[in-house]
């Protein structure tokens, strides 16, 4: 495979950003090997500035679930581009979204738009602290929530993959009321309760763990998370940056039946442009300003593109049988990657849950990951790294990173179903040989 062109650029990149990229997973930091430029993408697939086609299982980190460049989507970004791309006032189309949300996510019943999922969570624990009247917060070791300060505390993503201790840069004084807990792990946030009785405003967490690979939550681990954040009158903000709209169309919370006090969400709600929210009951949400004292606010918040794109996409994702085929495409990727493992006799752990998978190589056979020690102790991230470059090779662009989630579209079919599962063969046997 040639990639000449994006070593080029990536050669240049690196006197002009940090790291040649703007965010630090997309650099290959953990598998090595030049970053991919891209060119363009359109259905399941992506394209690099040397013309080589990938399978595409990152979707931009999550938001294409209608995959790269929908017709839909297109249109209603263009359409309302030609009448003007941001008034700093409000529009119709913020209440179309709003009602989609709201008539979708179960626990919704307000919603204030932002531009990112760290800003989505960032307002999420501030409202939680001035609904509450308290400081304390509890976060899970390797959740990821975006890169707020007081969130940068044995965070996931990016700071899990390049091994990085907590950030310098983040003051003591700013993360001195984040606790944290190991996930699905009830007894220590009880613990952590009953040392703090009246000062934790709310617990922060992942539905399912996909920032330190696929860790699913265990029976009654959520609801019981949500039981005690009530019992200390506290509030359980569910981070469905990631999860809305994917693993199920409602979001974990309608999959697991959970009524989380605040959501928050990113990703497929903006349709690939810059989106989040902060979402949930309205005498809640009845804090955040102008109707309450709680101050957050945002230039570009709402944008009108955005706003579009976010409709398009969840308009079209509503329509039946669009997101269970997905899931359908991401059940039988796994289960045919299980197979093809299962077959060459090395262990893995695979995960699924609607249209979101993840996969670890794991250094021994019995191990099992249940949260974010067990995953740094049992992840094989070297083989992952092997196996990433045998895929990619054989145009099939994973995450470059062992502590990712993957991701399906609506454009995923049984063609990229079979050439996938064809060059996990291929690779699994190179890695191995
Ligand atoms: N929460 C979760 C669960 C995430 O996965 C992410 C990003 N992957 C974020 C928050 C932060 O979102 P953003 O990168 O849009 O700031």
């Amino acid at each position: 495979m040639i990639t000449t062109q994006s070593e080029a650029l990536y050669e240049k990149a690196q006197q002009l950003i940090p790291g040649g990229v703007n965010s630090p997973v997309r650099a290959f930091g953990s598998v090595g090997g030049t970053p991919r430029f891209i060119d363009r993408g359109q259905g399941a697939y992506l394209w690099d500035v040397d013309g080589n086609r990938y399978v595409d299982y990152v979707l931009s980190w999550g938001p294409l679930v209608l995959g790269h460049a929908p017709k839909a989507v297109i249109n209603a970004i263009t359409e309302t581009a030609v009448k003007g791309t941001s008034y700093g006032a409000p529009t119709a189309i913020e209440n179309d979204l709003a009602d989609l949300v709201i008539d979708t996510v179960p626990s919704i019943e307000m919603i204030r738009f932002v531009n990112s999922g760290t800003e989505a969570c960032m307002s999420a624990l501030r409202l939680a602290r001035a609904y509450t009247g308290r400081e304390k917060i509890i976060k899970f070791a390797g959740n990821y929530h975006g890169h707020a300060d007081m969130l940068l505390v044995q965070a996931g993503s990016g700071v899990a993959t390049l091994g990085l201790p907590d950030s310098p840069g983040v003051p003591s004084g700013t993360t001195e009321n984040t606790l944290t807990a190991p996930y699905n792990d009830l007894a220590a946030v009880r613990d952590l309760f009953e040392r703090y009785p009246d000062a934790i405003a709310g617990a922060i967490v992942e539905p399912i763990a996909a920032n330190m690979g696929f860790v699913m939550p265990e029976e009654g681990y959520l609801q019981g998370l949500i039981d005690l954040c009530h019992e200390y009158d506290a509030l359980l903000i569910l981070d469905e940056v990631m999860t809305g709209f994917r693993v199920g169309l409602g979001g974990a919370q309608e999959a697991y039946n959970l009524d989380p006090d605040i959501t928050c969400l990113g990703k497929v709600i903006g349709g690939g442009l810059p989106v989040g929210a902060y979402a949930g009951k309205r005498d809640i949400m009845a804090h955040v300003a102008p109707a309450g004292t709680m101050y957050q606010a945002g230039t570009l918040s709402g944008n009108p593109l955005a706003m579009a794109a976010g409709l398009a996409t969840i308009t079209a994702l509503r329509r039946p049988g669009v997101f269970d085929s997905i899931a359908e495409q991401a059940q039988k990727l796994t289960e045919g990657l299980g197979e093809i493992m299962q077959a060459q006799g090395v262990p893995v752990q695979i995960g699924q849950a609607g249209s979101m998978f993840g996969m670890y190589f794991l250094k021994e056979a019995e191990a099992h990951i249940r949260d974010y020690a067990t995953a740094k102790q049992y992840a094989d991230t070297a083989r992952y790294g092997q196996f990433f470059h045998a895929m990619l090779a054989q145009g099939v662009y994973l995450a470059p990173s062992q502590f990712e989630a993957g991701f399906l579209s609506a454009a995923h079919d049984i063609e990229t179903l079979e050439a996938t599962l064809n060059a996990a063969e291929s690779a699994i046997k190179q890695v191995t040989a």
